[in-house]
């Protein structure tokens, strides 16, 4: 078949890879003159891994990355808020603090081996379907300045274009973005703190500083913020913000010393995105664009990836089982649904549910999370349950 992809992420990049590798001819069209990845650090998840793995990457990956033993949160006095190790699920489990950069490059070198065509300067802004001789085709659309024409046809769009995706809207399906108030900002840079786990400070629901490792010594440190406070934060002198943060999380003086300019953040807004229907006439949204969270649970990067290839075997195996005048495309659709609606929307659910916990300006939510939160990561069954969460196993709210 022949298949457009809008967007060139790693939900974009990574069902590329399967598709095309599955023998489709594949082209991914991206918006920017250059792909690269957005922001800093990710937490990939055994869920995740199982997919990069399948890719015959994860070696690779897990080389220049920092193998991870679970997270653990505090509150800035140092007392424990909740910690999770994989090995308490399983003993060979286990997390991998990645530089979104690094794993970007493995995926798009991977997508180019199996032939994956690559457009840029091409905004995705509509598709329009069309009836030819062997059925229904699709033409993708993309807007002036960029590549400004129309490319077809294709057998289907699977619109990979991130949480702002606007052909939501381009094809008339009803969906509802959710901006959340608070932000962060994040950077990368050399640390003399490595632990082996996910580290978070936490002061009311105000204050959220987090260190990740990344591997190669590295850390990805993020702070978060209100999205109206960002012009503010930059106006106050650099070293005496440097001190408030340090004060708060002593450990993250380290990287903060690497830290000369507040143009060395990249500020990261948060959004909700769902879709009461994220398939239309021959074109499905994956990732972000159907389903963004906000990162509290750090699960985007992992929904991705299992789209990509739950995509990609539906369509295997609709395409060998189909009768040859089925709509294989609606047929592969269904059945990608039936896989990953319970999933995603428990995660989708379940971080909308906590992330005002963390980051609001709700006070008595901080006061609520500090006095049951420890409390209910040692019950046994709810400790569980929070490990297979974070680990990216639960495939819904029963399951
Ligand atoms: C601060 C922060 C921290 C996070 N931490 C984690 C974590 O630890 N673990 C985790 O799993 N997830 C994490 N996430 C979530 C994760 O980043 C996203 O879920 C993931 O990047 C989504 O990938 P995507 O490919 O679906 O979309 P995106 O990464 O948004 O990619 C979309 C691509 O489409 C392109 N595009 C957009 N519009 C068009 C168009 N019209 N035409 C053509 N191209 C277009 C964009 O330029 C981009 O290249 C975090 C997110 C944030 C904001």
């Amino acid at each position: 078949m022949e298949i457009a992809i809008s967007g060139c992420g790693v939900t974009g990049t990574a069902t590329a890879f399967f598709l095309a590798k599955a023998g489709h001819d594949v082209t991914i069209f991206e918006q920017a003159a250059e792909c690269k990845p957005i922001g800093a650090g990710i937490m990939l998840q055994p869920s995740g891994q199982i997919v990069v793995e399948k890719m015959g990457l994860l070696e690779s990956l897990a080389e220049c990355s920092k193998r991870l033993g679970g997270m653990v949160a505090q509150l800035t006095t140092g007392q424990t808020l909740v910690e999770l190790r994989y090995d308490w699920l399983e003993p060979q489990m286990f997390g991998l603090g990645v530089h979104r950069g690094r794993m970007f490059d493995l995926l798009l070198n991977a997508c180019r081996k199996q032939g994956v065509k690559i457009v840029n300067n091409a905004r995705v802004i509509n598709c329009r379907g069309m009836d030819v001789g062997q059925g229904q085709k699709v033409q993708i659309q993309t807007e002036d300045p960029g590549v400004g024409k129309a490319f077809g046809e294709f057998d289907f769009l699977i619109a990979a274009d991130g949480s702002n995706s606007k052909l939501r809207e381009a094809l008339g399906l009803r969906s509802k973005t959710i901006e959340y108030d608070y932000a962060a900002l994040w950077m990368t840079g050399q640390s003399s703190f490595q632990p082996n786990h996910l580290f978070q400070r936490v002061e009311g629901t105000k204050h959220l500083i987090g260190l990740l490792p990344i591997g190669q010594g590295e850390c990805s440190f993020f702070w978060g913020l209100k999205s109206t406070e960002l012009d503010a934060t930059r106006r106050v002198n650099l070293s005496d913000w440097k001190e408030q943060v340090v004060r708060l999380c002593p450990d993250s003086e380290s990287i903060l010393s690497t830290v000369s300019d507040f143009e060395q953040f990249t500020f990261a807004k948060y959004r909700h995105v769902t879709m009461a229907r994220q398939v239309t006439n021959r074109v499905i949204f994956l990732g972000d664009s159907a389903h963004a969270t906000s990162p509290h649970l750090g699960q985007g990067v992992n929904l991705g990836l299992e789209d990509a290839i739950c995509f990609s075997d539906c369509l295997g195996e609709w395409t060998e089982k189909a009768q040859s005048n089925a709509d294989v495309f609606s047929l592969v659709c269904q059945s990608f649904l039936k896989q990953r609606a319970s999933k995603v929307a428990y995660y989708q659910q379940l971080t909308k549910l906590i992330s005002p916990f963390f980051q609001s300006d709700g006070k008595l939510k901080g006061i609520v999370r500090n006095l049951f939160l420890p409390w209910l990561s040692h019950a046994p069954f709810v400790r569980h349950e929070m490990l297979r969460t974070l680990a990216g196993v639960k495939r819904g709210w029963l399951r």
